[in-house]
């Protein structure tokens, strides 16, 4: 029987007690490169099927693989954003396996020495709290081609566009415990692996992908038999294969049933997993050396490069928008998730300091607030990253300086940002144009509060006569006769002695 499992502890109700999931991911990620692994051919995304393969990647015989220097750099900084220890010395084997895509018959990948061991990433998790997950290793290799089964109705045709492209693969241990988990652990991944630039993270176009690890046990027993749904390409997919395949599991095993460890996939239709093939084992492969390349071995320079070249990364600057701006944990996190947001928010922030004088302290909160509100729902909306806003980060310190100086109240900088958002045009321009400056003259407001209270002589009665609700209707009178402008602050201080006589 299904039962509904608890989202937050990752504990399933069975018939016969308590179960509780364990994941672990193999993420592949498309290494940021001109050029595939071990050739010179266009990793470029598209493109006429069988246009970007060179000789290397239709595995003609005699063709010889020649490492290509950007792939190493990028594994090597992504393992130092991990973390994670870089091993000077690794080595690429052949996986030997016969499949249409795959020319060779054999992959070129890493086995038993990885370029990169132990690390660990950092899940932001939604009530705010982080939890560590351990990192196995990273190891280069090369991808496949792709077989299309729609394009002819009795032929399976082959595209050897992605045969050779480098990928990382980056394991997980299986320390998540929920589906919750493991889509912070796929987010996390990604924003890394973009900020650093090695993996651009377009996981519609196939360049992250996830092989989905999924076992269940009573709580904090054994490990049990685990099942792997491969290639899945969302994050949201993945957190579906792990709600269920948990519950399947559990089914099988509360009727009597073992679970066979094999490789499973994921029908999109009808959101279940099938099972594709039985486990292969490492020997299966019959991995070995591959004679056509030495050893890889790194030099002191080219690791240190590679650390000195990497930017601030997410958690850091979390940490700095918390520590030095003040800002709270789950803004500062909003902000961080993607890089062009954080440089955003910065160069506003620099801009609304210098506008206005103020302390970079004082306004973040406000700045942060405005970003992930008012410009990330528009941005949202119209389907944009911050790095294509159509105000730009001096505009949006602009029109927030109106506000800090008094000149336009918060309420009229919503409908001035809607105008900009839509013509791209300044916001002191706008005010200007419409009229919109906040009148803050007491002289003025008092003029007009005079005339209202003249103009409502039978509510003024009735407020005198202790009906205070009154209040708000008169001051929804000035900011009438004032179009929205009067200062809200000012007509509160100067109405309510006038009514009270
Ligand atoms: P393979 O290449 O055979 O899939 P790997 O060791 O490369 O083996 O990857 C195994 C993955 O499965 C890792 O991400 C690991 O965390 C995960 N894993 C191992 N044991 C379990 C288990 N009992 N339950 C869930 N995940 C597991
Ligand atoms: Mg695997």
């Amino acid at each position: 029987m299904n039962s509904p499992s608890d989202k937050n502890m990752g504990i399933i109700k069975g018939a016969t007690g308590d179960w509780e999931m364990v994941i672990g991911l193999e993420v592949h990620a498309q290494v940021t490169s001109k050029a595939k692994l071990f050739s010179g051919a266009s990793t470029e995304f598209g493109g006429e099927p069988n246009n970007h393969v060179s000789l290397v990647d239709a595995a003609m015989p005699g063709m010889l693989p020649v490492i290509n220097a950007e792939c190493i750099r990028q594994a090597v900084r992504t393992g130092q954003a991990l973390g994670a220890r870089i091993n000077k010395l690794s080595v690429f084997d052949r996986k030997n396996y016969f499949y249409a895509d795959l020319p060779q018959g054999y992959q070129i990948s890493q086995f038993t020495q990885p370029i990169v061991g132990e690390g660990v990433i950092t899940l932001d998790l939604e009530d705010g709290t982080t939890k560590e997950v351990r990192i196995e290793r990273l190891h280069l290799e090369q991808d496949a081609g792709k077989s299309m089964h729609d394009q002819h109705p009795s032929m399976t045709f082959v595209d050897l566009n992605r045969s050779g492209v480098a990928l990382m693969e980056i394991v997980s241990m299986p320390d998540m415990r929920t589906a919750a988990e493991a889509g912070a652990y796929v987010r996390k991944l990604r924003t890394i692996l973009r900020y650093i630039g090695s993996c651009d993270g377009n996981m519609d176009q196939g360049s992250m992908r996830a092989d989905v690890n999924v076992s269940v046990r009573r709580p904090g027993g054994e490990l049990g038999t685990r099942t792997e749904t491969k290639n899945v390409n969302s994050v949201r997919f993945i957190m579906q294969v792990i709600e269920y395949e948990a519950r399947r599991q559990v089914d099988v095993l509360e009727d009597g049933g073992t679970i066979r460890q094999e490789t499973r996939l994921w029908d999109t239709a009808k959101n279940v997993t099938r099972p594709m093939r039985s486990k292969e084992e490492a020997h299966d492969y019959r991995y070995f050396p591959d004679p056509d390349l030495l050893p890889l071995e790194l030099s002191d320079e080219l690791i240190a490069e590679a650390l000195a070249s990497l930017p601030e990364l997410p958690d850091a600057k979390k940490e700095r928008f918390t520590a030095e701006l003040g800002l709270s944990a789950y803004n500062a996190g909003v902000l961080v998730a993607e890089k062009e947001s954080a440089d955003y928010f910065e160069a506003l922030l620099t801009a609304l300091a210098d506008a206005t004088g103020k302390s970079a302290g004082d306004l973040a909160k406000k700045a942060a607030n405005w970003v992930i509100s008012d410009l990330f729902g528009h941005l949202n909306k119209a389907g944009k990253g911050a790095q294509d806003s159509p105000v730009s980060p001096p505009q949006g310190a602009e029109l927030l300086a109106l506000v800090e100086d008094g000149t336009i109240s918060g309420r009229t900088a919503k409908d001035v940002f809607e105008i900009m958002f839509e013509s791209g045009r300044g916001a002191g321009e706008i005010v200007e144009e419409k009229g919109l400056k906040q009148v803050s003259d007491s002289g003025e407001i008092e003029a007009i509060i005079d005339e209202v209270i003249a103009a409502n002589p039978g509510q003024l009665a009735q407020y005198r006569a202790g009906k205070d609700k009154l209040l708000g209707f008169f001051v929804g009178q000035v900011m009438k006769a004032t179009g929205g402008k009067a200062n809200p602050g000012l007509v509160n201080k100067l109405l309510k002695p006038k009514l009270d006589g």
